[in-house]
């Protein structure tokens, strides 16, 4: 059977078809791929991720599109497979300078929407919904929207057709048998791509370290109606704000224990707004206690829903633990859920939020070693097979993932032995072409990734983060100095201020920077004296010897010199 098992315009066999992965390749998060068919690109999604702690005072962190940028005129469209930030959160940033239409699911776009808003980008983004199950023809493309299970809802893989072949990407899915609402993963369509032929799989590598099979969304139910039925006093539940059937489920648990909910922080709030005004959430009538009633409720009759489960700073659950938020406090013998996971890096804060609710003597329950009160969205290493199985594709490709990830799934391929082409192990930036017969690989593309401010939503310089984290480490001396302009001579003995560098005395040590201040300014001719900026390089650099030669560190000299 050919790859191109299609009719479609197989006479165009000079075409080229080359995929470019520009995020999502190596790490975890600001995922996005563009696939290149001749003179049309589009690019299938736009993500974000969180920076590390040592990226300070860096907000967010997208992919660098320098590639999509210097061929604008060639992208044709952004093709959304779900509404999580790692998928959708880049977009308010990069549409700015790549204004192309965004295709995506109802709810996918309801969340895209409101990002949209907040940056007054929504009246020039044009925005085009896809149906599940449903063929959209971005030419020279056509994309079939395969259902998916996940934690989100609305979740989409694609079948992308080109005259070289289908190309399936997964986005993010598990397999889920008894989803909690909405459509079944669509295994079926999967197959039938499969014994069509696929030309290359793009598939999620994220829980490739978990063998077995990822439990159903419904695994929370027995635990957590548990929880609820038995507290003492009121639960607070934390989960993603866009867990939209975790959050409907505790609502269903809330009604049969009899106890009402209440909902509180900005982005559970939005999003439960969002998904019930579009019925993907069913509220009872008379459920819901308003936030500023809670107080006044009796606390074994309700369930609060709180964003902020990563112990996010500012959020409703790092507020509610220290007694600062307006509507929330808890108590000895109220119940405290983490519903989610913790996530790798984010365990401080959230340990130390934790540590809080237990220091106010709340039953605290949080991971799964007291019973299943959070289930993955991700596939593990049986639901990964099975997709491969279903694809028998030429080539396979695994994303989203670190390099082990993307290398044991990659692997996880080879044991099976149903990939007939190549495994195609790639990052960021590098760059594959298919053809007829075999698939090469190109030179690669500028990629990486670009750190923002997105208070500004301006974009930050790794040099900027450089000096963050020197000033962090070192501290910052600044020599202060006045010169008298006509006769080159300093009116006044320098002055030196620090800033993190000493705790208590580095009196002596400063004494010593005077004298070399003095000596610097005193031994420098006439004409260097007028030159300020050879002043302020002379003096950094002898100042710099001098505080090497005493101390440890390397602070960040600026030197000053004021006009008297
Ligand atoms: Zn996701
Ligand atoms: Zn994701």
């Amino acid at each position: 059977m050919s790859q191109n098992g299609d009719n479609h315009s197989l006479s165009n066999t000079s075409q080229s078809l080359t995929a470019i992965p520009l995020g999502g390749l190596g790490e975890f998060g600001m995922n996005m791929l563009a696939l290149r068919l001749g003179d049309a690109i589009i690019v299938i999604d736009a993500g974000m991720m969180f920076p590390e702690s040592e990226l300070l005072g860096v907000d967010l962190v997208i992919p660098d599109i320098t590639y999509l940028k210097q061929n604008r005129a060639l992208v044709k469209a952004i093709v959304l497979t779900h509404g999580h930030e790692d998928h959708i959160g880049a977009l308010p940033y990069i549409l700015r300078d790549l204004n192309v239409p965004i295709y995506g699911t109802r709810f996918t776009l309801a969340l895209v929407k409101k990002r949209l808003e907040e940056a007054g980008l929504i009246d020039s983004t044009t925005l085009r919904e896809v149906i599940p199950g449903r063929l959209v023809e971005i030419d020279p493309f056509e994309i079939e929207f395969i259902p998916v299970t996940h934690s989100t809802i609305d979740c989409v893989a694609l079948a992308i057709r080109t005259p070289l072949g289908v190309i399936i990407h997964t986005g993010d899915f598990k397999i889920d048998q008894t989803p909690v609402g909405g459509a079944p993963f669509d295994l079926h369509t999967f197959a039938r791509y499969g014994n069509e032929g696929v030309l290359a799989l793009f598939s999620d590598s994220t829980n490739v370290e978990r063998p077995g099979f990822t439990p159903s969304e419904r695994a929370v139910v027995p635990r957590l109606e548990d929880l609820c039925r038995s507290a003492p006093r009121r639960v607070v539940l934390s989960c993603f704000a866009s867990s939209i059937h975790r959050i409907q489920q505790v609502i269903d648990i809330a009604s049969r224990v009899g106890r009402k909910v209440a909902f509180v922080g900005r982005s559970m709030v939005d999003n439960i707004e969002i998904a019930h005004s579009m019925d993907y959430l069913r509220i009872p009538d008379g459920m819901v206690v308003r936030p500023q009633d809670i107080r006044s409720f009796d606390p074994k009759r309700l369930v609060i829903l709180a964003s902020g489960s990563q112990a996010e700073p500012m959020s409703s659950m790092s507020r509610i633990a220290v007694d600062n938020h307006r509507f929330v406090s808890v108590d000895e013998n109220d119940t405290v859920i983490l519903s989610a996971r913790i996530i790798p890096g984010n365990e401080k804060p959230i340990f130390r939020m934790l540590d809080n609710m237990f220091r106010r003597r709340a039953l605290v329950y949080y991971e799964n070693s007291a019973g299943t009160i959070h289930v993955s969205g991700h596939a593990s290493q049986e639901e990964q097979k099975l997709i491969l199985q279903l694809c028998k594709p030429k080539y396979f490709i695994p994303v989203h993932g670190e390099y082990r990830h993307l290398f044991r799934h990659a692997a996880l391929a080879h044991q099976l032995g149903c990939v007939s082409g190549e495994i195609l192990l790639m990052e960021d930036g590098q760059v594959v072409e298919f053809t007829e017969d075999r698939a090469y690989r190109r030179d690669p593309v500028t990629a990486g990734r670009v750190l923002v401010d997105s208070g500004s939503l301006e974009e930050i310089e790794e040099a900027v983060v450089r000096d963050r984290k020197h000033l962090s480490e070192d501290g910052v001396l600044v020599p202060i100095i006045a010169i008298d302009k006509h006769t080159g001579r300093m009116d006044m003995q320098p002055e030196i201020v620090t800033r993190g560098m000493f705790s208590d005395n580095g009196q002596e040590l400063m004494a010593g920077a005077r004298d070399i201040v003095l000596k610097t300014v005193e031994q420098s001719n006439s004409e260097e004296k007028m030159d300020w900026s050879v002043m302020k390089e002379k003096i950094r650099v002898d100042l710099k010897r001098y505080i090497n030669k005493h101390t440890s560190k390397r602070p960040l000299i600026l030197p000053v010199i004021l006009e008297v």
